[in-house]
């Protein structure tokens, strides 16, 4: 561990920051193959409609998370949309969602005219608490959504089996945990469908985009001309040789070859990405286990997910003497030491731009986690931060001990507001 003197204040009260200047490794990355992809690609003149860059970026996405299918789409939240779609889920059924996640989740659940019912999350791992989920099972649950979350999965291992008893389709939200396995099978392959995002902020990024996985041929097509305005894969433009099914309600989600392209560079380095942020995160929760006696907390990584995809490093300062500090002044003492932190997004239902009428959705149980400190007193940086250096990492655990080791001046900075 790094000396730190014990008289050092934290910088909030007036002393050194312990990490000035640290700099975060810049985020999404660029390199020069991909670039002269995508000026071949904009000379080509063949920016859209089922491309080769397209085709290829789907089929490698799908093999490295061990699916059969990819279906490239517009972004993570028409994904979901389309997976329902393609499911059969109609208005007036019911689909389960985690009280904690971004909009997206439930807001794609409303597009697909369905009812989101909201359950509590696992205190330990933020996602999904499976007993809650099995809870509020209802003879309208079609389907359940849960949410890989932050720094964790969802407890696959208890939630498939319920959903197969249960006659309930499963789609994993995907969006933060690109990379990521559980039991040594990617992410995104052990529901039904898994559902990715690709915009600006996640492990992989095209500025916007998305892809669903499935190893299921029948709904990989259903999927393919939801997106794509009723063409099947591989037809020409104008050239349809057959409808798409009645039932099925088709938009027009594609994104461009250019997108493509530039996640087809990235996904060569994904697996390198993931094993620097694994090795990262776990230099910094031992860091964290120094302070544990304080109470602060890592969100669990999921019982079998190895390795894990990360879209935040996330702590919890929901117990103990640092569960009593005011959380916005723990945070500023974080971003005066050096490291600039966050919180999660809070409940979806509590959320600033949630605006369903109550009589358009349901919280389908008690949520005493998701409406408690788990969700409003975490700590968290996005992932670019996990794919810096070494030093950089071990200034980051210097900031998380410095802090941790100093409530008194968190406290003392407090009162000062008031
Ligand atoms: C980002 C995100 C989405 C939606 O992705 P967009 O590409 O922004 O539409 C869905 N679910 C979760 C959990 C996300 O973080």
């Amino acid at each position: 561990m790094a000396t730190l003197a014990a008289t050092d204040r934290l910088a909030i009260a007036g002393g050194q920051p312990v990490a000035p200047g640290l700099i975060c490794p810049p985020w999404p990355p660029t390199d020069e193959k991909t670039e002269r992809r995508l000026v071949e690609i904009y000379r080509g003149r063949a920016w859209s409609f089922g491309g080769a860059a397209e085709r290829a970026f789907a089929q490698n996405f799908a093999n490295y998370h061990g699916a059969k299918h990819g279906i490239f789409m517009a972004n993570g939240t028409v994904t979901l949309q389309v997976a329902l779609l393609a499911l059969g889920i109609k208005p007036g059924d019911e689909v389960i969602v985690p009280a904690l996640t971004w909009l997206a989740t439930a807001m794609a659940v409303r597009y697909a005219g369905a009812v989101p019912v909201f359950v509590d999350i696992d205190a330990q791992t933020l996602c999904v608490d499976p007993a809650a989920f099995e809870a509020a099972i209802t003879p309208r649950t079609r389907a359940v959504i849960p949410v890989h979350l932050y720094g964790s999965m969802a407890d696959l291992g208890r939630i498939l089996p319920i959903a197969r008893r249960r006659n309930l389709a499963v789609v994993e939200d995907c969006a933060h945990m690109q990379g990521g396995k559980w039991s040594g099978r990617g992410a995104g392959s052990w529901g039904d469908v898994g559902s990715f995002s690709f915009q600006q902020s996640k492990t992989v990024a095209s500025g916007e985009g998305g892809i669903c996985i499935t190893s299921d041929d029948t709904l990989a097509e259903r999927m393919y001309r939801a997106k794509h305005i009723g063409y099947a894969a591989a037809t020409r433009q104008g050239q349809a040789a057959s409808g798409p099914p009645e039932d099925l309600m088709c938009h027009n989600f594609r994104a461009t070859e250019f997108q493509a392209a530039i996640l087809d560079g990235q996904l060569e380095n994904l697996a390198t990405l993931i094993d620097r942020y694994n090795a990262n995160a776990s230099r910094l929760e031992a860091r964290v286990a120094e302070v544990a006696h304080t109470g602060l907390r890592v969100q669990a990584r999921g019982r079998a997910a190895s390795p894990q995809g990360y879209y935040s490093f996330t702590m919890l300062a929901d117990r103990g003497d640092i569960g009593e500090v005011p959380i916005d002044v723990l945070r500023e003492a974080f971003a005066a030491e050096g490291l600039p932190v966050g919180g999660t997004y809070g409940t979806v239902y509590t959320h600033m731009l949630w605006n369903l009428p109550k009589t358009e959705y349901r919280i389908g149980g008690p949520c005493p986690v998701a409406d408690g400190p788990a969700t409003t007193r975490a700590i968290l940086f996005l992932h670019y931060w996990l794919g810096a250096d070494t030093a950089t990492i071990d200034r980051i655990g210097d900031v998380i001990v410095k802090v941790a080791g100093r409530l008194d001046d968190v406290r003392g900075a407090a009162k000062q507001r008031v």
